[in-house]
């Protein structure tokens, strides 16, 4: 089994793209390699190239404030010792490298308080040979859970409630999970917090269904933290790296969250895909909206859409708008989102998005506008292929992988659109990586 904790791997999935493996995402990724993709030796490419540069030349110092115990064994900053200005410069770099033979790449927007921006953080629980509980991420490579109290990057209040679960889980005297043996019950601790609303989730993952003592415990951990408002509880009974098994029961509240984003409020919940760092994110879809030049008549393509949420802000400035996205969850939300927010104009279906698009091009459906935000793989050639048989006038594409990105540009550059532009956006502070929107017109 791989066991990875490693920030490298961040990216955008659905279950987690936090410190850790997600097999969902390396099974796709296998899927995409064998089945679909047909590039992966320019993706092979990109990557040795972008090795090259990996962190060389950036300027290392102990930075006051910028101090973690457990940075080595974690893995998941490789930028802890670097000034940030200096992290926007090699992420500028970075990014000027991959995409500057397609089009201008204009200056990084950081953030002016680059800390504690997940709002979404997971914790593994396990048991020390004395019998006290710690929970923290896996060591790389190993089922050794290096234990986290607090961490630079993760929601301050999150890692608070998960300081308070440590303690009931002695209090009530709840084992932790043991990943070798399969005994024992209590395995992870995921908290997702909204930005905008203040809402809080905590999901409580189990080995198996049973929380004794379920009522007090919920009790005590509502006391302790009355600003919580939802518990779920997960059942993973699977000898899995991924965190979150299928069932699911609402132990308080409604089983979900609400955020606001650009206006618009979101349904978010355990499962489904929502970006970790909220401030960054508005800011993102705001040029993603700018670029698309909507106004008000243009039939738009939401392209892995998660939970709608580019579509959805989108909807207000165009004709009609059509979201794709595998994950079932995610659609749900969709749906649900667009109910909530009162859009009559967006439409979600549940599709590979490559599949989708063919379905598109075959049937001679019209597009005007392409937003398409594919996972850290990039797209495959049946989605760019068809899209350029859609023929949109403007294609707008926001990536957290300026390697794949940059693989796919070349593709659309060669097929009849001229990119306009990058724009990169420093979504993970302390993190080699960088989300970058890029403007594709058509020739
Ligand atoms: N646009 C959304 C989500 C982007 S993350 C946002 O900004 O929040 C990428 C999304 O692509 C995830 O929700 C993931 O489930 C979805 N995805 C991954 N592979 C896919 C595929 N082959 N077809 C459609 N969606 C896919």
């Amino acid at each position: 089994m791989v066991r990875k904790t490693n920030q490298d791997r961040r990216g955008k999935t659905n279950q987690d793209p936090i410190r850790k493996t997600n097999q969902d995402r390396i099974g796709k990724t296998k899927k995409y390699g064998k089945e679909i993709r047909k590039n992966s030796a320019d993706s092979d490419h990109y990557a040795k190239k972008y090795k090259t540069i990996e962190t060389k030349g950036v300027k290392k110092q102990a930075i006051p404030g910028q101090f973690c115990p457990v940075e080595k064994k974690c893995g998941g900053c490789q930028f802890l010792d670097v000034a940030y200005e200096e992290q926007l410069r090699w992420k500028q770099k970075k990014v000027e490298e991959l995409l500057k033979p397609y089009c201008e790449v204009h200056k990084i927007k950081g953030m002016k308080q680059p800390f504690y921006y997940r709002n979404k953080v997971h914790a593994v629980f396990a048991h020390k040979r004395d019998g006290s509980i710690i929970s923290g991420i896996y060591q790389e490579g190993t089922h050794d859970v290096v234990p986290v109290n607090e961490c630079l990057l993760e929601d301050k209040k999150a890692d608070e409630i998960i300081g308070t679960i440590r303690e009931l889980l002695k209090s009530f005297k709840i084992k932790t999970y043991n990943e070798d043996t399969g005994y024992g019950l209590f395995r992870h601790a995921l908290i997702r917090t909204a930005h905008k609303t203040g809402q809080i989730m905590v999901v409580l993952v189990l080995g198996s269904p049973i929380l004794p003592s379920k009522n007090n415990f919920v009790k005590a951990l509502l006391k302790a933290h009355p600003e919580i408002t939802t518990i779920v509880l997960n059942v993973n009974g699977k000898k899995t790296s991924m965190v979150l098994g299928e069932k699911e029961t609402v132990l308080y509240g409604k089983g979900y969250i609400e955020d606001e984003l650009c206006g618009c409020r979101f349904r978010i919940s355990a499962k489904s895909f929502y970006q970790i760092n909220s401030l960054q994110t508005e800011a993102l879809y705001q040029k993603a909206m700018e670029l698309a030049k909507l106004t008000g008549k243009e039939r738009v393509i939401d392209a892995y859409c998660g939970i709608g949420t580019i579509g959805m802000v989108a909807a207000r400035y165009a004709g009609e708008v059509i979201g794709v996205e595998l994950n079932q969850d995610a659609v749900r939300d969709a749906i649900r989102n667009a109910k909530m927010n009162n859009m009559k104009n967006i439409q979600f279906y549940q599709n590979d998005a490559g599949q989708f698009m063919v379905q598109m091009a075959e049937a001679r459906e019209r597009a005007d506008v392409v937003f398409m935000d594919p996972p850290r793989t990039g797209s495959d050639e049946a989605f760019l292929s068809s899209a350029v048989r859609l023929s949109p006038k403007r294609i707008v594409y926001i990536s957290c992988n300026p390697e794949t990105q940059a693989r796919d540009l070349d593709y659309l550059t060669k097929h009849g659109y001229r990119a306009e532009g990058a724009w990169p956006y420093d979504m993970f502070p302390f993190t080699v990586h960088c989300e970058t929107i890029c403007s594709l017109i058509k020739k």
